[in-house]
């Protein structure tokens, strides 16, 4: 049997293994099913070219194509009780956990950022859908007042990226308790009369959709979201009727008056940049900044060639040069 353990066997795994890092390099559009290549759809924030479909940003991503690449500081969360029911399904809670932490290489559901966008100091939270579909348990109303008691000790806007299916089940009754906690965080913000910015993103559902999620004082959604309380099964066998189309994605709620705006991704971060300074009362006229492009604030592209210094008018240089050097300050 030599010849099969030293001869073919290798080969096989040489056969496999290729396979599989080729299957890694082209990700599939849930869209419209075409294939795009991994470099391509980073490069594009993970939007389809093809059918505009915005795809789920990891939390990294997410920040660095708002606040620029090592320009932001992420905010250490709080230890929270582990496993607190011992809850088992098909798995062990504690195993779950495990397996999205190795998977995401992200300790929790939900990351905290400071840093500064277009030159005014903010505070942002983002969800990972990819961590246990981004589910509310301690570890997010942690999270929350961290981010809350941040924004409210140095003055700055919080900005919300939602996308969850609902509470943690495994924490059970623990996981309901995060609504109230959550609200009062945002009320801790509103009160000390600083904006609180939700952006919904693909999907926010359940306890997330019914507390923090939708207290903004802008709500802002990127398109096609699916936003909502109960599944529409649910609602349907409820009511006994037929939905209308489009029902809980992003545009419907737009023109029912549930969001403020539906902003494509590309757009988020002069978006954001926009309504912080209209509510911070700055006026830019005469400071004549211009953004940067999309394609200069890809994370994980090693190659250079994406950024074309000197196609576009620079972005903001002293004031991020400022925004490095306060960064230790505030620590
Ligand atoms: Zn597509």
């Amino acid at each position: 049997m030599n010849w099969l353990t030293n001869f073919v066997r290798p080969k096989l795994q040489a056969l496999v293994r290729k396979r599989n890092g080729a299957d890694n390099l082209w990700e599939k559009c849930p869209g419209c099913g075409q294939m795009i290549f991994h470099r391509e759809l980073e490069q594009n924030l993970r939007v389809c070219a093809a059918c505009d479909r915005h795809m789920q940003l990891p939390p990294g991503e997410r920040l660095v194509s708002l606040l620029g690449e090592a320009a932001y500081e992420r905010l250490e969360l709080p230890q929270v009780v582990v496993d607190p029911l011992k809850f088992r399904d098909e798995k062990r809670y504690t195993d779950r956990l495990r397996d999205n932490r190795s998977k995401t290489g992200e300790e929790e559901a939900v990351v905290v950022a400071t840093g500064e966008l277009g030159g005014n100091p903010v505070v942002v939270v983002v969800q990972n859908f990819a961590f246990m579909g981004g589910s509310m348990g301690l570890a997010v109303g942690e999270a929350m007042m961290v981010a809350a008691d941040a924004a409210v000790e140095r003055r700055t806007p919080l900005i919300v990226f939602s996308a969850a299916g609902g509470a943690r089940m495994q924490e059970g009754i623990l996981s309901l308790m995060q609504m109230p906690r959550t609200t009062i965080a945002v009320s801790q913000v509103r009160e000390a009369g600083l904006p609180y910015i939700v952006v919904l993103t693909d999907p926010t559902t359940g306890g997330v959709t019914a507390s923090y999620a939708m207290l903004g004082d802008v709500q802002l959604a990127e398109p096609s979201a699916l936003i909502g309380f109960a599944g529409q099964r649910v609602i349907e066998n409820t009511i006994r009727e037929t939905l209308p189309e489009g029902f809980q994605r992003a545009e419907y709620l737009l023109d029912h008056g549930m969001l403020d705006m539906v902003v494509h991704r590309h757009e988020m971060r002069d978006t954001l940049v926009r309504i912080v300074d209209l509510l911070g009362n700055r006026d830019r006229r005469e400071e004549a900044v211009l953004l940067p492009a999309v394609t200069q604030i890809s994370e994980t592209t090693e190659t250079a060639e994406v950024a074309e210094p000197g196609e576009k008018a620079e972005t903001l240089p002293e004031r991020t040069a400022a925004a490095a050097g306060d960064e230790g300050a505030d620590e």
